[in-house]
C-alpha cells in the first residue's frame, strides 16, 4: 500500500528530519508534503526538501505567529517583522512546491483586538495573493475560522486548496466542499487541547476529496512521524464502510493529482 503524508511540519525535526524522511518508507508513506510556519523555517524548509525527490516544500506564515501555545519559535509579531515576513516570502515562493501552513485561526488565539484580527486576516489575503501569483497549492489552517477564511480565498484563483484542521459547522463544510477544496485528515491519538471536526469530514467529503496528514511531531509529549498515516486511511475505510486497500489508492491518487507529485 502506498500513501502521501499531506503535511508534516520537517524544519520542526530540525536535525532528526532527515532520518524521518528516510524511515517513512518503512510505513509506505512514498511522499511527504513538509510544511512551514515563518520565513526562517521556510528558507531551510526549502533548502532541506531540495535533497529528495519525496518530499515536496511548502512555505509560508502561520497564523500562530500572532501568539498560541504553539508558536514554534516564530519571532512573535508587530507590523514590520509581518511586512518583512510577506516581503521575503513573495521572494522565496517560487522556489516552492506549495504555500502552507498559512491561514487564521481563531480557536487557539480567541483574545485578538480588531486591529490584530485585520492583521491576521491581511497576512492570510497575502500568503493567497502569493499562492495565485505562482500558481502553487495551498495548504490552510482552519481553525474555528472557516467563513473568515473562504471569505478571503473566494477573492482569489487558488488551485488547489487544501483545508488543514477543519472545526465547523457542516455548512462551512459543504460550502469549502462546494468550491473545490480538499480536507485533510489528521491523526485522532493525540492529547491536545483542541479537536477539528475529523469524524464530520469523513463522513460528509466525497472520498476523492479527501488526504490524509501526520501533522508530525505533534506537541502531545511524544514525537510522532509518518507511522501514524496507514491508520487514518484505515479509520477512514472503517468509517465509510469501503474497502481498506480501494480507500488507500483512491487516496493516494487524489493526494499525487493535489501536490502534483
Ligand atoms: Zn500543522
Amino acid at each position: 500500500m502506498k500513501y502521501v503524508d499531506g503535511h508534516i511540519h520537517l524544519p520542526i525535526f530540525k536535525n532528526n528530519a532527515d532520518w524521518i524522511i528516510k524511515k517513512s518508507r518503512r510505513f509506505g508513506v512514498r511522499h511527504l508534503v513538509s510544511v512551514s510556519t515563518n520565513y526562517d523555517n521556510s528558507e531551510k524548509n526549502v533548502k532541506m526538501c531540495s535533497k529528495y525527490d519525496n518530499v515536496s516544500a511548502f512555505v509560508g506564515t502561520h497564523p500562530f505567529c500572532f501568539g498560541s501555545p504553539y508558536t514554534d519559535g516564530a519571532p512573535g509579531l508587530n507590523v514590520k517583522w509581518l511586512y518583512r515576513e510577506i516581503h521575503e516570502m513573495e521572494k522565496l515562493a517560487p522556489k516552492a512546491d506549495g504555500i502552507g501552513e498559512v491561514g487564521i485561526d481563531h480557536y487557539l488565539i480567541p483574545n485578538l483586538n480588531t486591529q490584530k484580527r485585520k492583521e491576521q486576516q491581511y497576512l492570510f489575503s497575502k500568503m493567497c495573493e502569493i499562492a495565485e501569483e505562482n500558481d502553487k497549492p495551498m495548504i490552510v489552517h482552519c481553525l474555528d475560522s472557516a467563513g473568515s477564511v473562504y471569505n478571503i480565498l473566494e477573492e482569489y484563483n487558488v488551485n488547489p486548496v487544501v483545508i488543514h484542521s477543519f472545526r465547523g459547522t457542516k455548512q462551512l463544510l459543504d460550502r469549502g466542499l462546494k468550491n473545490g477544496y480538499y480536507f485533510s485528515v489528521m491523526p485522532k491519538n493525540n492529547k491536545l487541547d483542541f479537536y477539528p471536526d475529523v469524524d464530520m469530514v469523513v463522513d460528509r467529503a466525497p472520498i476523492d476529496r479527501i488526504l490524509v496528514e501526520s501533522d508530525a511531531p505533534r506537541k502531545d509529549g511524544k514525537i510522532f512521524d509518518s507511522r501514524t498515516v496507514p491508520q487514518i486511511v484505515k479509520e477512514i475505510a472503517t468509517r465509510r464502510n469501503l474497502s481498506f486497500k480501494k480507500t488507500a489508492w483512491e487516496i493516494y491518487d487524489t493526494s499525487k493529482k493535489v501536490f502534483n507529485v
